[in-house]
């Protein structure tokens, strides 16, 4: 047995006295269990809670031992607020939960548990101070180490898997990355298709920034939201402050930069901030979906910036550069399948990274949820559903049949999701709820609103971004509406 540590729900103050805390973790977790079941109903209770194993308590921090990565990443998505509740109300506000994860190794050998450093969250809840994620701007300290670059910390070079197809992009941004402004690849571009690699890539380069220099600003965000908080910083008379922020920092990283694309007053501030980093030799890093000659609706001198530093492509990945994505991805889930089943992975899933992924995590979950031994059986069919299916552009379904699955897959009924509560437990399921109703159905926003308990149509749109904003930043989010997809997919089939 590994013993090593994950990071955790960590709590926030809450009315409830510290006096009820337990120093027994068998008891902790049942008084915890108490309040969860009513929470989340009971067919979600017997599948995510029941199999938990308390393990220990110590000094407020309760260690549960789930049966594996996938589980762990579940929980952390689904229930992490009535976890964090939980946890309060019964420990007190000093209180904090740690998961220890079993690795099925599925080889004949003991399972092993793993946990991840805990300190991952503490740093998160130390430097909470600058957001500018979404439509907001602001700004409460002005500390240089508390600078909240937006990064994602999944997106690391280490897990960013080379192959001849992105060999030379990787190595520069790893050169950009050991000497940020110093090195010739400023601005460093990386562009290619739909799910390639860029927006990972190029968080992977801000991520090892931080790692090798900690006192170095970054400031990751997309085009779409750098116009969005423009948009929102105009109407509030605030533009001075929101290129202040940009203007600060040390390395800017800006993703998909080709949706500043007839944006004039946007670009035109991009630009600016651009002049102001570059003539002060700071970093600047940027994706696009092309190259530079054939972004269009972009101002020529903003253009002809892009040249003075590098452009590189990220190609379609190989056949030997699958078989490692396929291998590393589903290893890192405890999962481990024969080789002729990585084989037919690589051989049919070949168009992009995205799919590849979408596939291995609808495998996941028929192995975790479903108990199903990954037989090459399995892979045909998972392969047959989702990669001629995978964009799912023919609006099909009616709104009803994706409330339904919706409800089903959260354990929730379809009225909660009509409801207008705020909950994040019903807001969550109710917004990916109304962003698949948008994309798969024929129904207008306004039809669409109407049958979600009568809400305004901008409602639709507002969810329908908000999921998508979400989905560029948030690995585990992103993969959950590539289940729901699959889901879909299936529905259709039956
Ligand atoms: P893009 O921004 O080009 O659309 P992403 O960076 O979002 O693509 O990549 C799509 C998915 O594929 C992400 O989940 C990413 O982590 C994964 N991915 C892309 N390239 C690699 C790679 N070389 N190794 C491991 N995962 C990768
Ligand atoms: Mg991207």
């Amino acid at each position: 047995m590994i013993d090593l540590k994950k990071p955790s729900a960590t709590v926030e103050p809450s009315s409830v006295s510290e006096a009820s805390i337990k120093q027994d973790h068998n008891a902790a977790w049942r008084q915890c269990l108490s309040l969860i079941m009513p929470a989340v109903g009971e067919q979600a209770f017997q599948t995510w809670f029941q199999p938990i194993v308390p393990l220990q308590l110590t000094n407020n921090v309760l260690v549960i031992q789930v049966p594996n990565h996938f589980f762990y990443e579940w929980l952390e998505e689904h229930y992490v607020h009535i976890l964090k509740r939980a946890i309060v109300q019964v420990l007190g506000v000093h209180g904090k939960l740690e998961y220890s994860i079993v690795v099925d190794q599925n080889n004949g050998r003991q399972p092993y548990t793993l946990n991840i450093p805990q300190n991952i969250q503490a740093t998160t809840l130390q430097r909470p101070v600058r957001q500018i994620t979404g439509h907001s701007v602001a700004v409460t300290s002005e500390s240089k180490e508390l600078f909240d670059s937006n990064l994602n910390p999944r997106y690391t070079f280490d897990n960013f898997i080379e192959g001849e197809c992105n060999r030379l992009a990787r190595a520069a941004g790893i050169s950009v990355a050991s000497k940020p402004g110093f090195t010739s690849f400023n601005p460093f571009l990386v562009y290619s298709g739909f799910g390639l690699g860029k927006t990972h890539l190029i968080q992977a380069i801000g991520n090892e920034i931080k790692r090798l220099h900690p006192y170095h600003q970054i400031l990751y965000i997309t085009s779409e939201d750098f116009i969005a908080q423009f948009v929102d910083a105009v109407k509030l008379g605030e533009v001075r402050r929101f290129v202040a922020q940009f203007q600060r920092a040390d390395t800017l990283i800006i993703d998909d930069v080709q949706f500043f694309g007839g944006k004039d007053k946007s670009q035109e501030q991009f630009f600016h901030i651009f002049n102001h980093l570059h003539q002060n030799g700071k970093q600047i890093i940027m994706s696009s979906d092309c190259a530079p000659k054939d972004m269009k609706g972009l101002m020529e001198r903003l253009l002809s910036r892009f040249k003075w530093g590098a452009t590189i492509d990220l190609q379609a990945p190989d056949y030997h550069t699958r078989i490692a994505i396929v291998q590393t991805k589903l290893n890192a889930q405890g999962i481990y399948v024969p080789d002729n089943v990585v084989d037919y992975l690589a051989q049919h899933v070949t168009d992009n990274i995205r799919t590849l992924e979408s596939v291995i995590t609808t495998l996941a979950l028929h192995y975790t949820i479903g108990k199903a031994e990954l037989t090459l059986e399995l892979a045909k069919t998972v392969v047959a559903k989702l990669c001629h299916t995978e964009q799912l552009t023919e609006k099909r379904f009616t709104v009803a049949q994706i409330q339904q699955m919706v409800a089903e897959h959260y354990y929730l009924k379809v009225s909660d999701l009509l409801s207008a509560s705020r909950k994040p437990e019903l807001a969550t399921p109710r917004q990916i709820a109304m962003y698949l109703c948008a994309q798969y159905t024929e129904a207008s926003n306004k039809m669409i609103a109407s049958q979600f308990g009568g809400k305004d149509q901008s409602t639709i749109s507002h969810a329908c971004k908000a999921v998508q904003r979400k989905m560029q930043t948030d690995e585990s989010y992103k993969k959950l509406i590539g289940a729901l997809k699959a889901k879909l997919n299936n529905l259709r089939q039956e």
